[in-house]
C-alpha cells in the first residue's frame, strides 16, 4: 500500500486543467461509489457505455465510511488502468487523519490518477447534523486542496454552491470561502446540482467581482424518478422548481413520463448554460446513464469532432 508523498505512475495522464484550457466546452459525468458487487456491475455497465461517447473526463464520488470508500478507490483504479477515460477521485476529509488522507492520495498516484476532486464531505448518518473534524485531520475543503498539492502533481477540483453553501450564512462569507479554496490551488470548481440556471450565473458574477477567475464548471442531475430527486434536493439543498415539482408530480406513476419532462428540463438548462459560455457540463448519472446519454444526443454533442 502507498504512503507518504506521492509520485505518478503515468507523468503523461492528462489533467482536467489541460482539458479546459482546450477551450472546448467538456462535457463529464459523475458515478457514485459502488457499494456491493450488483452495484459494481451496474457501475460498469454504465462506464462502458459512457466510454462510447468519449467524455472529456468522468468522476468518482467518495463514499462515507468503510467499503464504499475501498469501492470508490477500486473503480477509479479500474477507470484509469481498463479504459480511455480520463478519471477524476473525489476525496472528502470525513473521519479521516492527515496521515490517512496521505495514503489514499499516494494510492491514486500509484494508480497513474492526477486528478481530484477536494471535498470536505458531511457528517455521516445525519448529513446536516454538526461537522466534527478528526483530531489529527483536517476542517475545511482547503486545506484538503492544499495537502492533495502538497503531496504530488495532482490537479484538484473544488465544490461550488449557486445557492450558497447550506452551512454558509450569508453569501460574503460563502464567496470569501470558495476563493479561499481557489487561492489554496484549485485548478477548477463543479457546482451542486441545481435546477434554476440564474442561480448558476449569479454565482458566476459574485466570484468574479472578487477577483477570481477559476472555471467553474455547472451539474446537473435530470429528473428521472420524482421522489428521489426531491430527497436529493433536500439533502443538497438545490431549490426544486415549483412548476417542475407540478409536472413531475401530475404524472408521478408513469416512470415514462416523469422522465421524459426531465430529460426536456435538464436539456434546456444545457442549451441555456452552453449559450453562456460555460467551460463545461457534469452530469450526476447515479451510475444510470441511459438519461444522460439522451441529453447528449438532444445537445448534438454526439456530432463534436
Ligand atoms: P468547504 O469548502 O470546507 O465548506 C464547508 C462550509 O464551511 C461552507 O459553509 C464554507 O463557507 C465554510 N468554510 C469554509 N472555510 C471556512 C473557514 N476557514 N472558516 C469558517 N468557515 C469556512 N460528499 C461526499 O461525501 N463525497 C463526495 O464524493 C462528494 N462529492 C461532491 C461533489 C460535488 C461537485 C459537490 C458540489 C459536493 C460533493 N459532496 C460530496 C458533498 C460535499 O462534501 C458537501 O456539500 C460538503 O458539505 C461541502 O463540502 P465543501 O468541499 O464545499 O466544504
Amino acid at each position: 500500500m502507498a504512503t507518504g508523498i506521492a509520485s505518478t505512475r503515468n507523468d503523461r495522464a492528462v489533467t482536467v486543467r489541460e482539458l479546459l484550457a482546450s477551450g472546448k466546452q467538456s462535457f463529464s459525468f459523475e458515478f457514485a461509489a459502488p457499494k456491493t458487487d450488483k452495484g459494481e456491475r451496474t457501475l460498469w455497465n454504465a462506464v462502458r457505455r459512457i466510454e462510447a461517447v468519449r467524455p472529456t473526463f468522468v468522476s468518482v464520488t467518495y463514499g462515507a465510511g468503510g467499503s464504499s470508500r475501498e469501492g470508490t478507490v477500486r473503480a477509479t483504479e479500474r477507470i484509469a488502468t481498463d479504459t480511455t477515460l480520463t478519471p477524476v477521485a473525489h476525496l472528502t476529509a470525513v473521519d479521516h487523519s492527515v496521515a490517512e488522507l496521505r495514503n489514499v492520495i499516494g494510492q491514486y498516484a500509484d494508480a497513474g490518477i492526477r486528478n481530484m476532486l477536494a471535498v470536505r464531505g458531511d457528517p455521516p448518518g445525519d448529513p446536516t447534523g454538526e461537522w466534527v473534524a478528526h483530531p489529527q485531520g483536517v476542517s475545511y475543503a482547503a486545506d484538503l486542496v492544499r495537502l492533495i498539492k502538497e503531496s504530488g502533481d495532482f490537479c484538484v477540483g473544488v465544490a461550488a454552491f449557486p445557492e450558497r453553501h447550506p452551512r454558509s450564512t450569508d453569501w460574503d462569507s460563502d464567496i470569501r470561502h470558495f476563493v479561499d479554496k481557489c487561492r489554496a490551488g484549485a485548478d477548477y470548481a463543479i457546482t451542486q446540482m441545481f435546477f434554476h440556471v440564474d442561480d448558476y450565473l449569479r454565482l458566476r458574477d459574485r466570484v468574479a467581482a472578487a477577483g477570481c477567475t477559476t472555471p467553474i464548471i455547472p451539474e446537473i442531475m435530470p429528473v428521472t424518478n420524482a421522489r428521489q430527486i426531491q430527497r436529493f434536493a433536500e439533502l443538497s439543498g438545490a431549490t426544486f422548481p415549483p412548476e417542475l415539482a407540478d409536472r413531475v408530480l401530475a404524472v408521478e406513476d408513469d416512470r415514462a413520463a416523469v422522465r421524459s419532462i426531465g430529460i426536456e428540463y435538464a436539456t434546456d438548462m444545457c442549451e441555456r448554460l452552453q449559450s453562456e459560455g460555460i467551460p463545461g457540463l457534469h452530469f450526476i448519472t447515479l451510475n444510470h446513464s441511459t438519461a444522460t446519454l439522451e441529453i447528449y444526443q438532444n445537445l448534438g454533442l454526439h456530432r463534436r469532432s
